[in-house]
């Protein structure tokens, strides 16, 4: 097979050890003669797989005493109600900055009162508010810290005064995040962690408990803390890769290397975006993702975007068409993603450029 650059935006490119070992452990699960898929959770060997994944995301990212993570099915989109059920009592705001952080707020109402802080729909999403006012009597600030579909990039959490709860579905594991500034920090695996099928949530403990409403066994935090993600059967296939990226990950230098390697990729690709008169990118500059580079022809090539769709796509290029609510490219530079595979794309757009330029 010819060699392929893989841009896709989530399920993504993950490293190829953890693919390897993956498919080691569907035939046989650390030497027990059994796939991975049949064992039973309730397994020294399995257990063992659950406790390192466990102590490794924590290593990773530097995450306090305090706080405990889980690892659940159902998404991120699980988590949006998650958020809501299990902190929200009085009122909380979200900064409305893309179709994820818009959905995480419309899951919220549902249960309780719920509001946009500030929002950047009225430029399809191509910035990052700022200079709002938060509140110091609201329960909780949601915000989005990467958008995926816009490509835009919170890089410095707002100063609040108010707990921070954080999407970190498509940034985790890019750079080393302060977890003390938040409540919780959830997302799903599937952009930057591990294969989809199973979520992340890291939680302040002593923020728990704090609302009055009645929470179904499942939706209660404490419920998968207290059962180390165990208390009804966890994702094993996800959470084993999941497992073997962070190792991956950890021999790589960890989060903070990644943040060296993930911010040289994204101003390859954003500097050939800027140099190309026949591309533009579509986020403000100041707000540009590091992890989702999005663009569009440039005024008076419009008309090119299926052609350049093609001729990448010939050279090896997959997962670039930007997704349907923007349109145009959408490259994602997940940390699997290597400096070599940016080059393939720039040196794709160059060759566009010559032919039509
Ligand atoms: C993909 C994505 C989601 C949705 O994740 P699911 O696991 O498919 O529910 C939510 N938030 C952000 C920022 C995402 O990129």
């Amino acid at each position: 097979m010819e060699k392929v650059h893989v841009f896709n935006a989530g399920p993504c490119i993950l490293p190829q050890s953890a693919i390897d070992s993956a498919v080691e452990a569907l035939r046989d699960f650390k030497g027990t003669g059994v796939s991975l898929i049949s064992i039973s959770h309730r397994t020294k060997e399995w257990e063992s797989v659950m406790e390192e994944c466990r102590s490794l995301w924590k290593e990773l990212l530097h995450i306090p005493d305090e706080y405990d993570t889980v690892f659940l099915g159902g998404g991120a989109s699980l988590q949006f109600l998650y958020v809501a059920m299990n902190f929200l009592e009085h009122k909380a705001a979200y900064l409305d900055t893309g179709v994820w952080a818009h959905k995480a707020l419309k899951e919220a109402q549902g249960i309780g009162d719920a509001y946009a802080i500030a929002c950047s729909k009225d430029r399809n999403y191509c910035y990052i508010p700022k200079g709002f006012e938060i509140p110091s009597d609201i329960d909780y600030l949601h915000i989005t810290t990467n958008n995926t579909i816009y490509g835009t990039e919170i890089r410095t959490e707002p100063d609040s005064p108010v707990p921070l709860i954080a999407d970190m579905s498509s940034d985790i594991l890019c750079w080393p995040v302060d977890v003390s500034r938040y409540s919780l920090i959830y997302g799903g695996a599937q952009k930057n962690a591990g294969p989809a099928g199973v979520a992340f949530a890291i939680i302040r403990k002593d923020a728990l408990g704090k609302v009055s409403r009645y929470l179904p066994t499942m939706l209660d935090y404490r419920t998968h803390i207290d059962k180390g993600s165990m208390f009804n059967t966890p994702p094993v296939f996800s959470i084993f890769v999941m497992n073997e990226t962070l190792k991956w990950l950890k021999s790589t230098g960890g989060v903070e290397a990644m943040k060296e390697i993930d911010e040289k990729k994204a101003a390859t690709l954003y500097a050939e975006i800027d140099r190309n008169a026949l591309f533009t990118g579509t986020a403000d500059k100041e707000d540009r993702s590091v992890m989702n580079v999005c663009f569009v022809m440039a005024p008076g090539y419009e008309e090119l975007q299926d052609e350049f769709l093609s001729f990448a796509k010939a050279r090896g290029m997959v997962g670039i068409k930007g997704h349907r609510s923007v349109g145009g490219f959408r490259a994602s530079l997940y940390n699997a993603c290597t400096q070599e595979d940016v080059e393939a794309l720039t040196a794709c757009m160059q060759e566009f450029e010559k032919l039509h330029k």
